[in-house]
C-alpha cells in the first residue's frame, strides 16, 4: 500500500482524497487543523444554504472509507512539519485555501469596528476562537462578490436563522441587536460586479426589507451595453438591480442598499470606525465595516509561495518532487465548490503517475503524540456530529454548532456526553 497525505480537510482536500482512491493501492491520511472535516462547506458557505451544504453527504462518504483516516486539531507547522509529512509518506497533497484577507490598503484600515470577511463568516459560521463580530446596526460592505451578499443576507436575516445550524450565542446576538441598514459599496459599475443571479434574486425572498438602488448609478457603458448583448449573467444582474431601482421604499424596517462607482478612500472615527469617506468627499456612517474584496493563500513553512498572486505556484498541481496542491491554494479563491473536483482530478492525475510503489507504513502518530497533540479521529467527529445534533434537539432545531474548540476537542477525543449538559 502507498500512503499520501492530504493537508486540509474541505472540499479540496476531499475531493482530492476521492480522487487517489480510485487506486486500490492508494491509503489517504487526510489532516485539518480544526478537530471537524469539510472546512468551507462547514465554516465558509452560509448557513442559510442549505442545499449547497447538502454536498457534505458526499464528502462524507469518502471520509468515511476504510482506506481514509482522518486526524483533525492538526496543524502543519505547529503539530507537525512538511519535513515530517515528507519523510512518512510517498506525496502531500496541499489543499489549504486561502484563509487570509485581502486588504483595502486605505487609511483608519486598522482601525476596531472593520473586519475582513473571513473574520464575519468565521463568527456567524461558528469557527473555534472567531471574534465577537456583529453587534452593530448600519453595516458597510465592501465589495461585490457572492461573498458581500452572503453576508449581507445573513445579517439581514438575523433571528431568521433559527432554522440553520448556527451556534446560540450568534442567534443571541442578532435577535437582541438586529442590523437595521447594510449597505453595499462597489468600486465599479454594475455590469462589473462579481454577484450571480442567483445569489441575487435570493434577496427578493427576505421579508421586511427594503432594497434600496439609485437609478442614477447604473448607467453603462458602450462596452457594457455590448456584454448585455452576449453574456446572459451580466444582463441578469444589471437587469435585477434595474428592477430593485423602480421600487419605491415601502418604509420595512430594514434595508440593503447598493451604491456603485464609490470606492471607499478612508475609514474614520474616534477610537474606531464612525463613517466611510468615498472618493467624492461623502460619509457614509457605520457602526461595522465589512471588507469582502477576497482572500489570499497562507504562506507555508518550507512551500513556496507567490506574493503576488497570493498563491502556491505549481504546474497542474506539482509543485515540486513528492509535492502538489489544490483548491484555492492552487487557483486562487474564485469558483464554486465543485469547481474544485475538476481541480482536485487534474493534480491526482499528475500525483499517480509520479507515485512511486513505497510499501512503508506511515509512523506520523508517534509525532504527533510526541508534540501532545489531542488527535480528532473520524470517530471523534462522528461523536461531535452526534453532540452537535442533540445539542439543536433541545431547541428543536436540526443542528447547533459547537464553536468552543477545547470543548470540540473534549468531545473529539472520547469526553462525549458530558458536554452536552
Ligand atoms: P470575488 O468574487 O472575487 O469578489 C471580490 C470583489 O471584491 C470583486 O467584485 C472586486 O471588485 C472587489 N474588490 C477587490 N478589491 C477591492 C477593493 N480594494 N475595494 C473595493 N472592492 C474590491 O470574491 P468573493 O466574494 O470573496 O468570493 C470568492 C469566491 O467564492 C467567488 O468565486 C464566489 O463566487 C464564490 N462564492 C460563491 C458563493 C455561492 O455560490 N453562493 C458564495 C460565496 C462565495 P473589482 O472587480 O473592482 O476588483
Amino acid at each position: 500500500m502507498t500512503h499520501v497525505a492530504v493537508v486540509g480537510a474541505g472540499p479540496s482536500g476531499i475531493f482530492a482524497t476521492t480522487a487517489l482512491l480510485k487506486r486500490d493501492d492508494v491509503r489517504v491520511d487526510v489532516f485539518d487543523r480544526t478537530p471537524t472535516p469539510f472546512g468551507l462547506v462547514r465554516y465558509g458557505v452560509a448557513p442559510d444554504h442549505l442545499k449547497i451544504k447538502s454536498v457534505v453527504r458526499t464528502l462524507h462518504k469518502t471520509m468515511s472509507d476504510p482506506r481514509v483516516t482522518f486526524r483533525g486539531n492538526v496543524t502543519l507547522g505547529r503539530d507537525l512539519t512538511l519535513d515530517d509529512l515528507d519523510r512518512e509518506y510517498a506525496a502531500v497533497v496541499l489543499a489549504t485555501g486561502a484563509p487570509r484577507p485581502r486588504r483595502l490598503g486605505i487609511p483608519g484600515e486598522d482601525l476596531p469596528g472593520h473586519v475582513s470577511a473571513g473574520t464575519l463568516v468565521d463568527w456567524y459560521n461558528g469557527r473555534p476562537a472567531a471574534g465577537q463580530a456583529a453587534q452593530a446596526r448600519r453595516v458597510v460592505v465592501i465589495g461585490a462578490g457572492n461573498v458581500a451578499l452572503d453576508i449581507a443576507r445573513v445579517l439581514l436575516r438575523g433571528g431568521g436563522l433559527a432554522h440553520t445550524d448556527v451556534t446560540d450565542a450568534v442567534l443571541h446576538v442578532l435577535n437582541r441587536n438586529p442590523v437595521r441598514e447594510v449597505r453595499v459599496l462597489v468600486r465599479g459599475g454594475v455590469a462589473d460586479t462579481k454577484f450571480t443571479p442567483a445569489e441575487l434574486l435570493e434577496l427578493d425572498k427576505l421579508a421586511d426589507l427594503d432594497i434600496v438602488v439609485d437609478p442614477g448609478e447604473l448607467t453603462l457603458t458602450e462596452d457594457d451595453r455590448a456584454r448585455c448583448e452576449t453574456d446572459r449573467t451580466v444582463a441578469a444582474r444589471v437587469e435585477a438591480f434595474r428592477r430593485w431601482s423602480t421600487r419605491p421604499r415601502t418604509g420595512a424596517p430594514r434595508s440593503l442598499t447598493f451604491r456603485f462607482r464609490q470606492a471607499a478612500e478612508e475609514l474614520t472615527g474616534t477610537g474606531r470606525v464612525e463613517q466611510v469617506r468615498l472618493r467624492g468627499g461623502e460619509r457614509v456612517p457605520a457602526d461595522l465595516v465589512v471588507s469582502a474584496i477576497g482572500y489570499r493563500g497562507e504562506p507555508l513553512a518550507g512551500v513556496p509561495f507567490d506574493p503576488r498572486l497570493g498563491r502556491i505556484p505549481h504546474v497542474r498541481g506539482r509543485v515540486g518532487p513528492g509535492l502538489y496542491v489544490t483548491g484555492w491554494a492552487k487557483r486562487g479563491p474564485s469558483g464554486v465548490i465543485g469547481t474544485n473536483k475538476a481541480c482536485a482530478i487534474e493534480t491526482v492525475e499528475g500525483l499517480l503517475a509520479d507515485l512511486p510503489v513505497d510499501d512503508r507504513e506511515p509512523g506520523i502518530d508517534a509525532t504527533l503524540a510526541a508534540h501532545g497533540t489531542r488527535v480528532v479521529t473520524w470517530r471523534g467527529w462522528l461523536a461531535i456530529d452526534a453532540a452537535e445534533i442533540a445539542l439543536g434537539a433541545q431547541n428543536d432545531r436540526t443542528r447547533t454548532k459547537i464553536a468552543d474548540l477545547a470543548r470540540l476537542v473534549e468531545i473529539g477525543t472520547g469526553g462525549g456526553p458530558t458536554w452536552l449538559t
